[in-house]
């Protein structure tokens, strides 16, 4: 009986990319239960990061636990609202 390891943590982390494709890598990482290291090879190979380059790692927003940028104190839709 064959096992593939290394294919069933690449289908893990697609899934999980596809459901949140803005966590950080070590937050894959932690789901998956290897290192953020590991998840950054995983997603070069799969050709993942480059749609989303700019968010991964960003700070998260403290009104919606969403993605913000780093020198905003909100995401875009928390500071629309907050107008
Ligand atoms: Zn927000």
């Amino acid at each position: 009986m064959r096992r593939g390891p290394r294919t069933s943590t690449r289908e893990k982390l697609l899934q999980i990319f596809e459901a949140s494709p803005d966590l950080t890598l070590q937050e894959y990482g932690n789901r998956l239960g290897i290192t953020k290291e590991r998840v950054r090879q995983l997603i070069e190979s799969l050709g993942l990061e480059r749609q989303r380059p700019k968010y991964a790692g960003r700070p998260i927003c403290p009104e919606c636990g969403g993605r913000k940028s780093y020198e905003a104190k909100l995401c875009r839709a928390c500071w629309r609202q907050s107008l």
